[in-house]
């Protein structure tokens, strides 16, 4: 357990945010090579699991071309054009690419290449405390650089003055004082690039002291103006009752497992509305405080009533927790306890996850026309989760990494 291992070095949020993004300064120069587009190929012989949730197929063929998966499904079926470079892929999984749907840390060129090599090929990172003009042309500058994960990024999380994350973290945030100052800032966040909004309804009670937090109207107007700009909008929430503000508010999806134990009704209430969530086990088990304790039980009480799942782990969000950089085996293990199948917890990494980073149209599954973000692993991970850590290939939009 993680909980369990020694901690020899703290830092506070601050000084971590700090070093974790240093780092990423010098990516402004334009370090970062264009690449070209991936070379046709046809990946043939191994199983395929195409993120839908679909029964796998076995001797499965599938054709990349200019990027893009051309055609998909059993070899029989698929045909190979002339002048493709047919890959044998015999006694592997092919895979979508994964997607970690909740990260930090992540302005960053290495960072992102070993999230890509791990086979996770889209990260969504949370919040930062860089301002937003400057963070979102870090992204910019590693977008085409094919060897990076791809970044979405909501940039600074959208607070109150003295709210979370600045009370408790001392992360530098945007806050707004009215609905319609919440209006103009999250219009103003889109403007300068912001892929989604991250917002916290966070009252304190999670860490023992309470802190100002968004009122529903300014919650409102923040889900309402994100909405009309075809923004998504994600909660981080830590107890049942902050959790009911969000619904409230009718963000899309939630970025943590509550922590108290989640009532069946609300959990009902969830997957009512069609939110997604995002349980963050790895993080929960990883800070201790017993703020652990309920979250398994809550992951499979949600399941068990039909809840949409996206995968996400809270990389890089406490300095003291060991979090996987690559693919998330923890975050799946503790989702496997809860209950998840392989399927299940293989559609919360892909279809699902590529929802809520608003990117279902390109990215997720493997389907004709769909962008070629492709994970190729030895044997079988539905019947042994842990092939997903035996990576034999990885494509960022068919080109290897
Ligand atoms: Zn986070």
């Amino acid at each position: 357990m993680k909980s369990d291992r020694p901690h020899p070095r703290r830092i506070s949020r601050r000084e971590f945010l700090t070093l974790a993004t240093a780092g990423a300064a010098g990516l402004l120069a334009g370090c970062c090579p264009t690449l070209p587009k991936g070379g046709d190929l046809a990946l043939v012989g191994g199983t395929l699991i195409d993120g839908t949730g679909a029964d796998p197929v076995t001797d499965a063929a599938v054709v990349v071309q200019g990027g893009r998966v051309a055609s998909v499904g059993p070899r029989a079926q698929v045909t190979v054009p002339a002048g493709v470079q047919a890959v044998d892929v015999q006694g592997a999984t092919i895979l979508p690419g994964f997607i970690n749907a909740h990260v930090h840390g992540s302005y960053d060129e290495d960072t992102l290449k070993a999230w890509a090599r791990g086979g996770v090929t889209t990260v969504r990172d949370m919040a930062t405390g860089q301002p937003p003009k400057e963070a979102f042309a870090i992204r910019d500058s590693m977008r085409d650089n094919l060897q990076c994960t791809r970044l979405v990024a909501a940039g600074p999380m959208v607070t109150v003055p003295g709210g979370y994350p600045i009370a408790r973290w001392g992360v530098d945030s945007i806050t707004v004082t009215s609905p319609a100052d919440a209006r103009q800032k999250v219009n103003q966040l889109l403007d300068d690039g912001a892929d989604f909004i991250k917002i916290p309804l966070e009252s304190g009670a999670v860490f023992g002291y309470l802190m100002p937090m968004l009122s529903p109207e300014e919650a409102a107007a923040i889900v309402e103006t994100a909405h009309a700009r075809g923004a998504w909008v994600s909660a981080h929430v830590s107890v049942t009752q902050d959790l009911e503000k969000a619904l409230d508010a009718g963000v899309d999806d939630i970025a943590h497992m509550v922590t108290d134990e989640l009532p069946d009704a609300l959990a009902a209430r969830v997957v009512e509305s069609g939110t997604y969530w995002v349980p963050t086990i790895e993080l929960w088990k990883g800070v201790g405080y017993g703020l652990g304790a309920h979250v398994v039980d809550n992951l499979r009480r949600f399941i068990e009533a039909g809840g949409q799942v996206a995968l996400g782990t809270d990389y890089a969000g406490a300095p003291d927790v060991d979090f996987d950089l690559g693919m998330p085996m923890d975050e799946i293990a503790w989702m496997q306890e809860a209950g998840m199948t392989a399927r299940q917890i293989i559609v919360a990494a892909t279809r699902h996850a590529a929802r809520v980073c608003t990117l279902d149209q390109e990215i997720g599954t493997l389907e004709a026309g769909k962008v070629a973000d492709i994970l190729v692993v030895d044997g079988d991970p539905l019947e042994d989760i842990h092939a997903l850590t035996k990576t034999r290939l990885v494509f960022r939009e068919g080109v290897p990494v």
